[in-house]
């Protein structure tokens, strides 16, 4: 099989918070399973950069457990992790202060023009601002400079976009990367990959064919940890208006005309804006209760975050349309939630009945069901209509036709790159295909706005639901009230 580690140039990424959790959880390890698939050109450096003061050694022993409790999955030479962390510098920078400022600078000028420079921003969201004026301030910000920009991004549309303009201050557009680490995943580019290079499902993807379409994100974690952040948000703004979103907007986007940044976000911005105004009978919210089970204990949504009266959702479920040509009459559904039945984040393609049974009625109903797992077991199932083997009459049955890419790539596939190790080397090679950028970001608040201003004006209430199940029932009823179901959530 032909490598798939295509080099970068040279490049210096500095993450600030490079002591927190997504960063020991998630950055480094991915950076290293990089190093380790031999895609760090000579001269490549990472520079963690925090509040903390500690020594190189301390910064060292920290990304070393972080390495042997994150970086699983990738084999490595002995002795790969002390190459790795030769690689790895620390510098106790604040950014609201001076502290750190000018040793960075020092760090990083001399070789700015002939390399990359990445700024991860893996601190909270009211950091962004003061970093961008910093880089700014401190001739870090320049035409070889790139920042990343974590989730969330803006809490409304009104903060959002005080966000894009502070950041527009000191950077081009072109420079800026919103990431989401949900369009990392090997099946959100798969689902382009079966769109746009094969002639058998784009004639069929419209409302024509589709019956409706069903995105699903469940989780079966709660929420500790991240208490406070989740009651301020809930999962309108932690999850449908990004992951969700951009999900829909793969799914429901005009092909572009090429596989290039700007046309791809142009479609996904062009769905976004095409999107009605959810009704208020279109949605379920929910709060999960307490679990008294002595396996898995756990307090309802309201005690974990120690406020007996949040309103706060925790679960979620709307019917949306987009008005285009295309998918005129066609409902999306859309659900996530917090503790839920299983972890699984699952898109149904549901196509339509065939227009007449030759079978007769006792066949039953037999539509085919194109399903995009993006985790765990990314893959993509197609499920299409057969005869039942064997003497007795036709009777019909549906059978899988499994598109998981680990079978489909045979023993020499190699293991295919993490969303953060996919994303951070898109940064590098300064390929945006894969992120946000700011108006789609605006528009996807300028839907979802509304829609929360409306349950606030209404008073409404979550409805409970019990901790691993589904979610609330009146979820179940948003879709029989159209003839309609949900898939399984399943591991
Ligand atoms: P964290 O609280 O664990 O870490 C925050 C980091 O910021 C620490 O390294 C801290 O030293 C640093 N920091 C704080 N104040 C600073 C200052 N004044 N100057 C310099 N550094 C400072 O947070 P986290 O969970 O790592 O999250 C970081 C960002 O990533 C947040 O925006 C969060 O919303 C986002 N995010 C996190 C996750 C996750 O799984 N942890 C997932 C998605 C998005």
């Amino acid at each position: 099989m032909v490598s798939r580690i295509i080099p970068v140039d040279p490049f210096d990424l500095v993450i600030f918070g490079g002591t927190g959790d997504l960063a020991r959880r998630k950055i480094l390890p991915a950076l290293f399973r990089r190093f380790c698939a031999g895609q760090f050109p000579e001269g490549a450096r990472i520079i963690g950069a925090a509040r903390t003061d500690m020594s190189l050694a301390e910064y060292h022993a920290m990304v070393a457990v972080a390495l042997s409790e994150h970086a699983e999955g990738r084999e490595c030479a002995p002795g790969t992790v002390a190459e790795f962390l030769n690689r790895v510098m620390y510098v106790a920078t604040d950014a609201m202060g001076e502290q750190g400022w000018s040793a960075l600078s020092d760090l990083l000028k001399p070789t700015a023009s002939e390399r990359q420079s990445v700024f991860y921003f893996s601190v909270g969201p009211r950091l962004f601002g003061a970093l961008a004026e910093r880089l700014h301030l401190h001739g870090l910000a320049h035409e070889h400079t790139r920042i990343v920009v974590e989730k969330p991004f803006g809490h409304d549309l009104e903060s959002a976009k005080a966000l894009n303009a502070v950041l527009a201050e000191h950077f081009d557009e072109s420079q800026v990367y919103r990431i989401d680490h949900y369009l990392g995943k090997e099946t959100v580019q798969n689902l382009m990959a079966v769109r746009f290079g094969n002639m058998l499902f784009e004639p069929l993807w419209n409302s024509q064919y589709v019956d409706h379409i069903q995105i699903t994100v469940a989780e079966s974690v709660g929420i500790t940890g991240r208490e406070e952040y989740y009651d301020r948000a809930g999962a309108m703004r932690d999850m449908v208006q990004n992951h969700l979103m951009q999900l829909l907007c793969l799914i429901a986007m005009e092909p572009p005309a090429k596989f290039d940044p700007d046309a791809v976000r142009d479609e996904k911005l062009k769905v976004i804006r095409a999107l009605d105004p959810v009704l208020p009978h279109h949605i379920v919210r929910g709060q999960f209760e307490a679990c008294l089970d002595p396996g898995d204990p756990h307090p309802s949504y309201r005690g974990s975050v120690g406020n007996p009266r949040s309103t706060t959702e925790s679960y979620i479920a709307l019917r949306t349309h987009i008005s285009n040509w295309r998918w005129a009459g066609t409902p999306f559904y859309l659900r996530t939630g917090k503790r839920l039945k299983a972890r699984s984040s699952v898109i149904n393609v549901m196509f339509k009945d065939a227009p007449h049974s030759i079978f007769g009625e006792e066949a039953g109903r037999h539509a085919n069901l194109l399903s995009i797992r993006l985790q765990p077991n990314e893959g993509i199932t197609l499920k299409v209509t057969i005869k039942e083997p064997g003497p007795g009459g036709m009777r019909l049955v549906d059978v899988p036709l499994d598109m998981t890419f680990a079978e489909a790539l045979g023993p020499d596939g190699e293991d295919p790159p993490g969303a953060y190790e996919r994303l951070i080397v898109d940064v590098i090679r300064g390929n945006q295909t894969l992120f946000m950028r700011g108006d789609e970001v605006e528009a996807a608040w300028g839907w979802t706005d509304p829609i929360i201003a409306g349950w606030n004006s209404r008073g409404d209430v979550p409805k409970p639901y019990a901790s691993g199940s589904p979610g609330p029932t009146d979820a179940d009823l948003l879709m029989r009230r159209d003839g309609r179901e949900w898939r399984g959530i399943n591991p």
